[in-house]
């Protein structure tokens, strides 16, 4: 079921989704780049977003050729002052308050900006890595995110391990590398023993970690997507909002009622 509006057909599918989550044994939560959009991060594939702006550089590129390791730090660089001064909104809050209250098993994100950890999530599964550190790819020595900006903006482009010499990569994993296995299969056992699997902000196109609604849903869960656009679940989906992931996660929050006891 699509809702977008009226009013109160929202209303009643508010109430519907609350009353599956309250019966829920194990909800866990799935997010992607929308749902820190509303914290002033742009996500990558609306119109503004990330690849309307700058060319994609896959991992190969990145180690082989130093001039597209150049472009992939303009991106870097012109991407960190959002990372670095946004705050969580409603949705990351609203998640972490789920988690305390004992109504979220976990959160997977896709996202890599730290939003979540900062609102108070605690079983958080980065599937893409973080972007706040940087790691050298020759001695392995890693710094803050932070400390190198200065260097990026001052036209050191791209950087160079201060230490070896080596090449220094965010802890991110970039398209065209390999996903971290340990975290793709703590994600995947998770979609697979949940009840409730809640989609927020989060196209559904990149995979493998779009495969993970699917097993959710062959494991029996109910499937909730809230995004602004349509997905390809759409139509397998139990309930899709197509609205802001803050406004309906905060009232989703809501019509849930008191915390598990
Ligand atoms: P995506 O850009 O493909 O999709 C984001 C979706 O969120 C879009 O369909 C858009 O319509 C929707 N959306 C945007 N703002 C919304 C809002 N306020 N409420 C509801 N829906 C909203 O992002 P994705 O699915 O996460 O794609 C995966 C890739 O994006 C990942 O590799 C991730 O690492 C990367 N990424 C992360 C960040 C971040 O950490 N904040 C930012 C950009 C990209």
């Amino acid at each position: 079921m699509v809702v977008s509006q009226p009013t109160s057909e929202i209303d009643r599918a508010i109430g519907e989704v609350a009353h599956r989550w309250r019966e829920a044994k194990r909800a866990v939560a799935f997010t992607g780049a929308g749902i820190s959009t509303e914290s002033g991060i742009p996500d990558f594939r609306s119109p503004g977003g990330v690849w309307s702006k700058y060319p994609m550089v896959y991992f190969g590129e990145f180690m082989a050729d130093r001039g597209k390791r150049g472009l992939y730090w303009m991106r870097s660089r012109d991407m960190w002052p959002a990372i670095a001064s946004a705050d969580p909104n409603a949705g990351h809050r609203t998640l972490a308050e789920a988690e305390r209250a004992g109504r979220l098993t976990a959160l997977v994100t896709q996202n890599i900006d730290g939003l979540h950890q900062r609102a108070g999530s605690r079983a958080v599964v980065e599937l893409h890595g973080s972007a706040t550190r940087v790691v050298c790819l020759g001695c392995a020595s890693s710094e803050p995110r932070e400390r190198v900006q200065p260097r990026l903006e001052a036209g050191e482009i791209p950087p160079d391990c201060a230490r070896c010499g080596g090449i220094l990569k965010p802890t991110t994993v970039q398209f065209g590398e390999p996903m971290q296995v340990g975290e793709m299969q703590e994600a995947a056992s998770l979609a697979q023993s949940c009840d409730l699997f809640l989609v927020a902000g989060s196209s559904l196109v990149v995979h493998p970690a779009a495969a993970l609604p699917g097993v959710a849903l062959e494991a029996g869960a109910t499937l909730v997507v809230i995004n602004r656009e349509p997905t390809p679940y759409d139509d397998a989906a139990d309930f899709v909002f197509r609205g802001p992931c803050g406004e309906t996660l905060s009232r989703l929050w809501s019509a849930l009622g008191s915390p598990r006891p």
